[in-house]
């Protein structure tokens, strides 16, 4: 019976003079995303407000599932369209809404009428006084309450008239691609997926690299990290992922350097790769997931130490995060499942019994002097055999 969708948007209405970029942006991704399913949508902007008119062989939950993940988009409406007529077609119209709509209501409500169509011969408030009045006459058991209503029936006179009073929640944030690029070191594990979600949701498109270390990791390792990659691509658009073999890497800081500060060398050198290929593709920040304290990896100190590798703005959206928190999102958008799978991270093969807590900046400098005969060809070589790929 819906045939129709009203999409609220609610901080890029606040964008001044940018607004209709927002909103070309909202409307864009709107259309590109309906696009792939099998419905036929008609992406209608009009004077701050954006309409989807759907037709053909369209599905309720699937347009709904799709809306939901589009970022910029603050609540879903599903609109009943009523062809236009007088008031006694308008005050049938609204009985037959609320009778579908809200079958054997018992609920407080308030109409609120807005006549787009100025030739409409009653004002709005008259309007919403007649609809009121209907809705009344048809259902004793509701009442009128105009300041804390149940619920709120919006009623627009337009060419023809819309009529909707639910809001589903959509997932707020900015329309991707209006706000830049960012690369997000992926891993395998919870945090790392969560964390592009919550940048991309700012509207900043996504590029991704994963390092890994075959054979110590498998082929299955790597494509949970493509699967990841695709599950994040449902909000964010195409990701460009890239593959980097980190293996010879890791074995030659493993030969060299103290065991107990292999993770956070490797972990600098992960940044410092990681940054090289942003700096190439255009992308103005990295992204990880770390969170102060989760790991030895992840103190103020080891942050410190990873951090002074890179030059660009690193971007740890989950800095204050505790794990359940984390968890309670990457559920909520399906990368949980995913995560999950017990497939080895290149990290976890060469951790140290003890690693360092609170490294040394100049300590781990000087360590990584033991890795000047080979290291510089050997991040040319993990760079320049990276393995790049779209993943949508
Ligand atoms: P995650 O759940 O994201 O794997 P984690 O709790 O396992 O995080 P670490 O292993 O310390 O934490 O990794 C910290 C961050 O470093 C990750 O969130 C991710 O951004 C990045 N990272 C770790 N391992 C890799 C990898 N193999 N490839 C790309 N990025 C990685
Ligand atoms: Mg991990």
């Amino acid at each position: 019976m819906y045939n129709s969708f009203l999409i609220k948007y609610g901080e890029i209405g606040l964008k001044g003079d940018n607004r209709h970029v927002f909103e070309d942006a909202l409307a864009k991704r709107i259309r590109r995303m309906l696009g792939q399913l099998s419905g036929e949508f008609n992406v209608v902007k009009t004077r701050g407000r954006i309409y989807v008119y759907c037709g053909g062989d369209w599905d309720y939950d699937e347009t709904i599932g799709t809306l939901k993940k589009i970022f910029g988009i603050v609540g879903i409406c599903p609109v009943v369209i009523y062809e236009a007529g007088g008031i006694e077609d308008l005050r049938r119209d609204m009985v037959d809404y609320v009778a579908r709509e809200h079958p054997g209501c018992t609920a407080s409500f308030k109409v609120k009428a807005r006549r787009v169509d100025k030739e409409f011969p009653l004002t709005s408030m008259e309007i919403s006084a007649e609809l009121g009045e209907a809705i009344l006459e048809a259902n004793p058991g509701m009442h009128v309450d105009v300041h804390e209503p149940d619920i709120l029936f919006d009623v627009e006179l337009r060419e023809k008239v819309f009529i909707y009073s639910k809001t589903i929640p959509g997932p707020g944030g900015m329309p991707v691609g209006t706000a830049g690029k960012a690369m997000l070191l992926l891993s395998g594990g919870i945090d790392s997926p969560v964390a592009g979600y919550m940048v991309s949701k700012r509207g900043v498109i996504m590029d991704a690299v994963y390092f890994h270390a075959p054979p110590y990791t498998s082929e299955r390792a790597k494509q949970k990290v493509v699967d990841l990659a695709r599950e994040l691509a449902q909000y964010t658009g195409p990701i460009q992922l890239h593959i980097v073999n980190f293996t010879d890497i890791q074995l030659y800081i493993y030969d060299q350097c103290p065991h107990s500060e292999l993770t956070i060398i490797m972990r600098r050198y992960m940044m410092r790769i990681a940054e090289r290929i942003a700096k190439e593709n255009g992308d103005m920040g990295l992204v990880t997931g770390e969170s102060i304290g989760q790991v030895a990896s992840q103190t103020m100190q080891s942050l410190l130490t990873t951090n002074a590798v890179c030059t660009l703005p690193v971007y740890r959206p989950l800095i204050g995060f505790d794990k359940n928190d984390i968890v309670a999102i990457s559920k909520e958008i399906g990368t949980f499942e995913t995560s999950i799978l017990p497939f080895e991270d290149c990290c976890t093969i060469f951790v140290a019994k003890h690693p360092v807590t609170k490294p040394l900046l100049h300590i781990i400098e000087r360590s990584e002097t033991k890795l000047r005969e080979k290291i510089d060809e050997m991040v040319e070589t993990a760079i320049s055999t990276a393995e790049v790929m779209i993943v949508r």
